[in-house]
């Protein structure tokens, strides 16, 4: 995939292409589409995945499709809020670079320098600010910013601005802007305040992410039961009564299959829905939202749908068939056990799959422990069959489901070439040491 079949304008490819840069890393495949669209976007991304140019480059496509908006109204169109002046500096940069072919003004704003020179550059007019929360409001106190103009925001590294304490200014400034607007946010962590901060700022959001735990957590048991492909689905329903399982994530290899199980388990008294790409976004959120309250206890889902959307921490994840790659298993179990929280993996596996098994088990350089129900034993007569195989990805996926080509590359890719460390926090900020995954 290159940077030109994203849709970008050609002034932005030729910046591009200075760069060096002829492929996307997996945060620009995933966010630049949902940016383009101007969807919210909900991205869980580490510096060194190239997250700047990930909202950069639709932000500097979409404002210049209409400049005659622009640097005549004095009012900046696009705010980027981030935790540290360094980083201020470095992205503020980043959309000099990407934006040089194009008539945008951009201005970092941040403190410990002085208000003059950055004051003559908002009066002057400007279309994109860069800007750490302290000081624009100090602007915006002193009149010399106008945010009522913001068509789109985003928040950089928004776990950090929260670890340093910026939450109120952060809602202030947020109280400043037109309701109307897009907004991207960009963590490297989901806590709690997180995820409030998002639940009032973004709409409908879509979620990608990149960063992915290559080793699953110690506190994940991992178990497998051998069993019959046609007892797979009387099994999930015995091991869910017999366990009292109260919400389970289940992952089928099939959208058809995701929803087969789902009226089965309805069927046996397990509520149950089914969670897959051919949903709408509306069927899904409720889907998702019945879930999580608890008024379905088992979501079927595909590994594609579930990459997309926000569930973690849970208890019991159910592999009822495994994945064809052995790198999903590990992000699929990364559902539960989270953060020290006792977690259970639980995989069906039949004949069939003996080998997506051994290449699982090849991954995490362990075997798994087996555990044969009693009445489910296999029967050693049967025959392996051929995997069904996933069906090719569309050409374009729809919103919230990135084609399964550009998610194995977000998997598996690292970060981009000629990445740059971390930026120093500033103003004496801790950062997080260990990176949760979500
Ligand atoms: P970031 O995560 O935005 O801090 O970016 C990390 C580094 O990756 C920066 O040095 C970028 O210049 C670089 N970078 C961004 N996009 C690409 C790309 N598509 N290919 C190679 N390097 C990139």
């Amino acid at each position: 995939m290159s940077f030109s079949s994203l849709g970008l304008r050609a002034e932005i490819l030729k910046s591009i292409a200075r760069q060096g840069y002829d492929t996307p890393t997996p945060i620009q495949l995933q966010a630049i589409p949902v940016a383009l669209q101007g969807r919210d976007l909900m991205a869980a991304a580490q510096t060194g995945t190239g997250k700047t140019a990930g909202f950069t480059l639709p932000i500097l496509h979409r404002l210049s499709a209409d400049t005659s908006l622009s640097v005549k109204r004095f009012k900046p169109r696009a705010l980027i809020l981030t935790p540290t002046r360094e980083l201020a500096v470095q992205v503020h940069e980043s959309v000099r670079t990407y934006g040089a072919h194009l008539p945008l003004r951009a201005t970092a704003i941040y403190g410990g320098v002085s208000m003059g020179p950055q004051t003559k550059a908002l009066k002057a007019g400007t279309d994109i600010v860069v800007a750490t929360p302290g000081r624009l409001l100090d602007h915006v106190n002193e009149r010399n910013a106008d945010l009522s103009g913001v068509e789109i925001l985003v928040l950089d590294e928004a776990d950090r601005m929260l670890d340093m304490g910026f939450i109120r200014d952060i809602r202030r400034i947020l109280s400043l802007l037109p309701k109307k607007k897009q907004s991207l946010l960009f963590s490297a962590t989901f806590s709690e305040e997180i995820r409030g901060l998002a639940h009032g700022l973004l709409v409908d959001p879509i979620s990608v992410e990149v960063a992915r735990r290559n080793a699953p957590a110690e506190a994940v048991a991992q178990t497998v039961y051998p069993v019959d492909r046609v007892r797979k689905k009387d099994l999930l329903v015995k091991l869910i009564q017999d366990h009292g399982w109260h919400q389970v994530l289940v992952f089928t290899r099939t959208k058809h299959g995701a929803d087969a199980l789902a009226r089965h388990l309805d069927k046996s008294g397990i509520s149950a829905a089914a969670l897959h790409g051919n949903k709408t976004q509306n069927a899904r959120q409720r889907a998702l939202d019945d879930f999580k309250r608890l008024k379905v206890n088992v979501l079927v889902a595909t590994d594609i749908a579930a990459r997309g959307i926000d569930i973690d921490q849970l208890p019991q994840v159910v592999n009822y068939e495994l994945p064809n790659v052995p790198e999903d298993y590990v992000h699929r179990i990364g559902r539960t056990g989270r953060a020290g929280a006792e977690g259970a993996a639980v995989s069906l596996v039949c004949i069939d799959e003996a080998k997506l098994l051994r290449d699982v088990e090849k991954l995490l350089k362990r075997p798994i422990e087996k555990r044969v129900e009693p009445g489910f034993e296999p029967d050693p007569s049967i025959r392996p069959e051929p995997i069904q195989k996933p069906r090719a990805p569309r050409a374009s996926p729809r919103p919230g489901e990135p084609s399964r080509k550009t998610l194995g590359a977000a998997g598996r890719a690292h970060p981009a070439p000629g990445r740059r460390s971390a930026p120093k926090p500033g103003n004496g900020a801790t950062r997080h040491s260990g990176t949760r995954h979500h």
